[in-house]
């Protein structure tokens, strides 16, 4: 069996884990390799080799520090399909979009690369009498990255190019469920020459993650995951003085006006609610039909939803299983319930034929019509390939039902009425909106996070905000007299 173990100080760690979980093949239904945890001393272990790092490594001069970026950027480039091959073999999703997370990765070390225009402070001469003022951006430490199983490799690359083109070292915590992507960036890290101890991974599971959020020797927290887990890790990091950011679930609502390109927006329900199963922060989960949109766009959705391949990843499929059978026997709880509670079933994924294994964890793609607020399928993010149709009279009150929820991770509004859709991004409630796109993820040199129960903490990912949160700024006043005056002064400091 495959022993998949941690990265610390630049080589893999040789110890023996205590415990350790299972990693499955998700369209065969076994189990692929096993994942040792890290317990406290191993945490210890990984924070001390990332401090002794910091040290040497925030000195660093920008023209060394984006030389390794750019190394690491040609060589992530370079083995952009053994990354995806990893991805898709321990998480599900087609190769193509493996892929495709690789690609929206790279595009943050590529923002990476460019640290140095981001890092350029202030100055302002003679702010006083022979007084000078500037403010310079430093980094902050060690960053701990703690992230989800439905990217693998795009959420710690949200993060850790930012966090060390800025100066820090790291430890990544990735997700138990698919960790061998991690393992490859991390080799890819040391080949493109950073420091060892600048860059760490630690595998594990809650008992990992709490050595982290109370080590002494981590300054800053990024965590992505669902939201009670979020809550408990920015309530728990801020109350160990660290600085945090911790993204959180979603249920994103794409409002489709009666002027919209009907056709289009079908086209965009069915790529943004069933594209990785589903497991997506930024899916499409609620569809929510204003007036005469409903009946055709239903029936757009159930035409196309008909012709997607369900299989495995590296057959050429569309739609890949679910990430292991407990969330998929989940997921497929969430239909019947939603079938309990009244909801039409347009199109039942229940009992599909993959193109794959028979033990795989295999749910086909499924649309629920005339779902109503109060039910479970609604109000709870399922995170599978469940698309549930809200029909609604007008605007207005499609408008009211998605700012009436608790999350506030994306939205989309689908018409072809300027006003409406200017008038859309004023009034919703999301942090990230699209027009007549469906999934509106910015772009790595703006920052990416949701409002509300989407994300705690003040700064969102990547972009300007990621360099904010990696760096701390410093504001020096300074004089230097051409000869000393002698002078003596009690009062508050006043320029003159
Ligand atoms: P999760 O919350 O179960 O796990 C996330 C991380 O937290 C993992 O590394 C996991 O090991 C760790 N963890 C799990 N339970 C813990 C506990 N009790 N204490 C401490 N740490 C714990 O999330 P997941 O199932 O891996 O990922 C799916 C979730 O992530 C969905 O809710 C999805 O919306 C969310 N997500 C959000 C974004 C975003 O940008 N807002 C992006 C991707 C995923």
């Amino acid at each position: 069996m495959r022993q998949i173990t941690h990265w610390i100080n630049g080589k893999r760690y040789d110890g023996i884990a205590e415990r350790s979980g299972d990693v499955f093949d998700p369209a065969i239904g076994e189990i692929a390799a096993q994942v040792g945890f890290a317990d406290h001393k191993v945490v210890d272990e990984a924070v001390s080799a990332a401090r002794a790092a910091f040290e040497e490594w925030r000195t660093s001069s920008l023209s060394r520090r984006t030389s390794v970026l750019f190394s690491f950027r040609d060589l992530v480039d370079s083995h952009r399909d053994e990354i995806a091959a990893a991805i898709t073999a321990e998480h599900g999703k087609v190769l193509a979009d493996a892929g495709g997370e690789v690609q929206r990765g790279l595009e943050v070390v590529e923002f990476a690369c460019g640290i140095p225009s981001a890092l350029k402070g202030g100055y302002s001469a003679d702010v006083s009498t022979r007084v000078d003022a500037y403010s310079m951006r430093q980094p902050v430490g060690v960053a701990a990255i703690i992230s989800p199983f439905n990217f693998p490799a795009m959420v710690p690359m949200w993060f850790f190019p930012v966090a060390i083109a800025c100066g820090n070292a790291v430890v990544l915590k990735p997700s138990e469920k698919d960790p061998s992507a991690s393992m490859i960036l991390a080799d890819l890290w040391a080949q493109a020459g950073l420091p060892e101890g600048v860059f760490n991974v630690v595998h594990g599971d809650k008992v990992a993650v709490d050595g982290l959020l109370t080590h002494p020797g981590v300054d800053a927290v990024s965590f992505v995951g669902s939201t009670p887990i979020a809550r408990y890790v920015y309530e728990t990091a801020a109350a160990n003085g660290k600085r945090v950011q911790a993204l959180g679930g979603a249920k994103n609502h794409m409002v489709v006006l009666p002027d919209a390109d009907i056709d289009g927006a079908a086209d965009a329900a069915v790529s943004a609610g069933f594209g990785s199963a589903g497991e997506r922060c930024m899916a499409i989960s609620v569809v929510v039909a204003v007036g005469d949109a409903a009946d055709p766009l239903v029936a757009g959705i159930s035409e196309r939803m008909s012709d997607l391949k369900v299989g495995d990843g590296r057959r050429g499929c569309d739609m890949g299983p679910l990430v292991t059978r407990e969330h998929r026997d989940r997921v497929a709880a969430y239909i019947d319930a939603g079938a309990a509670a009244g909801a039409t079933i347009a199109v039942d994924g229940r009992g599909v034929q993959p193109d794959g294994d028979a033990d795989g964890f295999w749910l086909g793609p499924t649309l629920l019509d005339n779902v109503t607020p109060e039910m479970t399928v609604y109000t709870d993010e399922i995170f599978g390939p469940v698309l549930s149709v809200v029909r609604v009279p007008s605007y207005d009150e499609a408008l009211a039902l998605v700012n009436a929820t608790p999350y506030g991770n994306g939205s989309a509004i689908f018409t072809s009425d300027g006003g409406a859709a200017r008038r859309y991004c004023d009034e919703v409630e999301a942090g990230m909106v699209g027009v007549n796109v469906p999934i509106p993820v910015p772009m790595a040199y703006y920052s990416f996070g949701g409002w509300k129960q989407s994300l705690f903490g003040d700064t969102h990912a990547h972009g300007e905000h990621g360099v904010h949160f990696y760096t701390r700024t410093k504001a020096v006043t300074a004089r230097w007299p051409q000869r000393s005056t002698g002078e003596i002064n009690l009062h508050f400091p006043q320029s003159k």
